[in-house]
């Protein structure tokens, strides 16, 4: 099967800017930290895909 990325949307969790993410469905389960562009924080992003479809999606500060 095959899945096309899916785009996402969030707020940064420090500086609150949206930013918007690809997300790739072929990968069921991912966590990997991303930098804010306004701010350079690291932002841990965790989602999760079942059947090609958005379950789960965190964007939590970096601990
Ligand atoms: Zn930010």
């Amino acid at each position: 099967m095959d899945f096309e990325m899916k785009e996402k949307k969030f707020h940064c969790p420090y500086c609150r800017t949206e930013i918007t993410v690809l997300l790739d469905p072929s990968v069921p389960k991912q966590r990997y930290y991303e930098d804010c562009e306004v701010c350079c924080n690291a932002i841990e992003i965790s989602y999760e895909f079942s059947d090609g479809e958005l379950i789960f999606f965190q964007a939590l500060p970096e601990e």
